[in-house]
């Protein structure tokens, strides 16, 4: 049995209104069958455990879209599938991303019965205004409503919020950035708004609706948030991500720590021994491939040990313990995955630090993290000609 526990992510890809800063595989329909849902998910699943025997597993999670709107009795069967399908690891960590309405803290009791026992609540702002210009359909007071049923029925719960809007300052920030981390949590998201090609808010900046916030403001407002959270106990351990130790999302860290992890839903994304799998985006297209196939699956390809290597360092400097970059050269057969003088001058700048072959990003480096990433990558290989596989 490979030892490093599995994760499993499911999607379920509806939402009631479509936000306007949104990029994720998500959509709006009328009508949606749950029983054909939970019977498509269920099969999905089942064909990801057929090809992924003898693992444990470590996390399951639902994200979307809106997986909240879930019947709670699909839920249930996912999460029981996924049981029977594999042996668990004595802390299996089962998230639910949720909004905090009061039609979805409705069902935060039944989905706490299902298993569900660590929720990561949307609340985006404690600002009406800004909820507003967000196209949340919550209030501040419903989220903050949420918030505490659902402290009341899981034992972890994170929230995120989105900064650097237009307008945003370091004093308004850091209020309500000072409010977050007095509300109990030892995990909190917090993203910067970022502008997304093909969405609204994409539309409306091009028509000079509104002017992003500059990219110096937005950096200070960062390091802003570096301090603070650091300072209150619940420091960044990935760019967005913050925690207090041992609180740290764990099917997360798979990814970041490319580990195997099984996707299902439309349009999730799985990284299977060695195999890069994609789901079909559109939940209808995904249907008739479950109808057709037996799975949601449009892409089944191995990665080449370059790509697995690309990959490595991409998820792992992400995190603020970075990346042993010598054992990840080994993992893929190759005599070098950076170009350490690169990495040597980047550390004398401020960007890195090393201690051996790890590497990691310093908050400043975290900020320019893709000009580091095309600065330092390069597999270099072993000797010339040898073919090695990506499966690790
Ligand atoms: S609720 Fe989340 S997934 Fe749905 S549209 Fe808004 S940001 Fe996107």
């Amino acid at each position: 049995m490979t030892e490093e526990p599995l994760a499993l992510y499911v999607h379920w890809p509806f939402c009631v209104s479509k936000c306007p800063y949104c990029d994720f595989n998500s959509h709006v329909r009328l009508d949606i069958d749950q029983a054909a849902w939970r019977d498509a998910l269920l099969t999905d699943l089942a064909h990801e455990a057929q090809l992924l025997r003898g693992r444990r597993l470590g996390s399951i999670f639902f994200g979307g879209g809106t997986p909240s709107l879930m019947d709670p009795a699909t839920v249930t069967a996912l999460i029981d599938a996924a049981r029977a399908h594999w042996p668990r690891t004595d802390d299996l960590e089962i998230t639910l991303e949720a909004n905090p309405n009061s039609v979805e803290a409705a069902r935060f009791a039944d989905l706490a019965s299902a298993g569900v026992n660590r929720l990561s609540l949307g609340l985006q702002s404690f600002d009406d205004d800004a909820l507003r210009f967000l196209g949340r359909a919550h209030s501040s007071a419903e989220g903050l409503e949420a918030l505490g049923i659902a402290q009341r029925h899981f034992p972890r719960v994170s929230f995120d919020l989105i900064y650097a809007l237009p307008g945003d300052t370091e004093v308004t920030w850091k209020a309500s950035l000072e409010r977050a981390l007095s509300l109990g949590t030892t995990h909190l998201s917090l993203y910067q708004l970022t502008i997304e090609p093909g969405t609204r808010f994409a539309t409306m900046v091009s028509r000079g609706d509104f002017e992003p916030l500059d990219g110096d403001r937005a950096a200070g407002l960062y390091e802003a948030t570096d301090a603070l959270t650091a300072a209150a106990g619940t420091p960044a351990y990935e760019i967005s991500n913050y925690a207090a130790p041992g609180h740290e999302s764990r099917h997360n860290l798979t990814y970041w720590r490319y580990g195997d992890y099984a996707g299902v839903g439309p349009g999730a994304h799985g990284r299977r021994l060695g195999m890069r799998t994609v789901r079909h985006r559109k939940p209808e297209n995904f249907l008739s491939a479950i109808q057709r196939n037996g799975h949601g699956i449009i892409e089944d390809a191995p990665l080449s040990a370059t790509e697995a290597a690309d990959e490595v360092l991409v998820m792992g400097l992400r995190l603020a313990q970075g990346i042993d970059a010598g054992a990840a050269a080994r993992r893929f057969g190759f005599q070098s995955i950076v170009d350490w003088t690169r990495v040597d001058r980047l550390v004398a700048s401020g960007h890195l630090t090393r201690k051996d072959e790890r590497i990691a990003p310093t908050s400043a480096g975290r900020l320019l993290l893709d000009s580091i990433l095309a600065e330092i990558s390069a597999s270099e290989p072993i000797s010339a000609g040898r073919q090695v596989s990506a499966a690790a």
